[in-house]
């Protein structure tokens, strides 16, 4: 945990900030993101400040919450499916992007170009991990 003085999560979660909130229980707060990718964007966030989503010490009941939320998207706009995203890059307290999606296609985020790594290298990797 770290200083959550600024932390503009944490001023959502202290009530300090307004938001429209989608979600909530003892832990866990969602709210729809006031910059919309798609129309049903929503961020779920854990109500204590942790800089990353794998920092969340009830990792997978936090997946469950997002899972929640994005079957209630689901069911408010009729979305084809759901798309998680974490990168956490953007604001530094834990959230996992909730978008719904409605088309086959996926917007509110795209993927940087392919990296190239031949046969060999990721035979190398591989092995690596494996060896941890
Ligand atoms: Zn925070």
């Amino acid at each position: 945990m770290s200083d959550t003085h600024e932390c503009i999560f944490c001023s959502i979660v202290a009530g300090t900030l307004p938001n429209f909130t989608v979600y909530e229980d003892h832990n866990f707060l969602a709210f729809l993101d006031v910059f919309p990718r798609v129309k049903g964007h929503a961020l779920v966030i854990p109500k204590e400040h942790y800089r990353w989503v794998y920092d969340v010490p009830n990792f997978g009941a936090y997946w469950e919450v997002a899972k929640k939320v994005g079957e209630k998207l689901q069911q408010s706009l009729g979305s084809e499916f759901i798309s998680y995203i974490t990168m956490g890059n953007e604001v530094p307290h834990a959230h996992i992007h909730v978008l719904p999606q409605q088309t086959n296609k996926v917007e509110g985020f795209t993927l940087s170009s392919v990296v190239n790594m031949s046969k060999e290298e990721m035979k190398k990797l591989a092995s690596s991990i494996n060896n941890i």
